[in-house]
């Protein structure tokens, strides 16, 4: 099973994708998660997109493209894969259809995690992140045991620079204008599946399992949720 996550920043992709990989027992590859590493390493590519990221803009194209073809060309993606924050432009849509066809592989669903602004922004602003693992949580929604301490591996918990709101109010703008075009082009492929990414996490998988069961919801018009 091959999906794509797509929605706004804090629209829980990443919550519902730790969850959900482990029942579906396949790979989560999470492009932001990718840079974050190479920028903590200090890197080339690290440093090359920093200014982009500290910013809320997407980093270019050709970069993403090669390491996301990079990682996709790894074996242990081939069981299956969950994309969370990749595609994010039409470019990036239509050359990954390109290099999983290389591979005889293709997209599955495109599931489409609807929320509003004013809820992604209330998660985005209460969002920790351990600085070890990279366990999620939320001082609202899902606090640690201890503050600011990871409970499963006691790491420092940490706040994005990007989770900040002026640039979370970039990120926004930035997916309206770069990343909702390919709602349309999965849609046309008739791929795209809305869920309500307003529930929690559980709610959500759920919700998940029963769309990509064969027989599952082939997806109602998408319920405007902006705000
Ligand atoms: P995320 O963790 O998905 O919110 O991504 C964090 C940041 O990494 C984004 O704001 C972009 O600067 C960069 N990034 C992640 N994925 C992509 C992508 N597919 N295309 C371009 N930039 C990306």
């Amino acid at each position: 099973m091959n999906l794509i996550f797509l929605g706004i920043p804090g629209s829980g992709k990443g919550s519902v994708a730790e969850l959900i990989t482990s029942q579906l027992k396949v790979l989560h590859i999470a492009p932001g998660d990718i840079l974050r590493e190479e920028l903590r390493e200090r890197s080339e590519l690290g440093l090359m997109a920093k200014p982009f990221m500290e910013k809320g803009d997407l980093v270019p194209d050709q970069v993403i493209l090669k390491v996301m073809e990079k990682r996709l060309g790894r074996p242990d993606s081939k069981n299956g894969f969950i994309l969370d924050g990749f595609p994010r432009t039409l470019v990036q849509a239509e050359k990954l259809d390109e290099v999983l066809k290389g591979s005889r592989r293709n997209i599955d669903f495109v599931i489409k995690f609807q929320v509003s602004d004013r809820t992604a922004m209330k998660r985005l602003s209460g969002r920790q992140t351990c600085s070890v693992c990279g366990a999620i949580y939320n001082i609202y929604q899902k606090p640690p045991r201890k503050k600011d301490v990871c409970d499963i591996c006691g790491g420092a918990l940490f706040q994005r620079a990007d989770d900040k709101e002026d640039v979370v109010k970039n990120r926004l703008m930035v997916y309206r204008q770069r990343t909702q075009p390919i709602e349309e082009y999965y849609r046309r492929q008739g791929k795209l599946r809305p869920v309500d990414g307003e529930t929690n996490p559980y709610g959500v998988v759920e919700e998940i399992l029963a769309v990509i069961r064969p027989g599952g919801s082939p997806g109602g018009p998408i319920p405007n949720h902006q705000t």
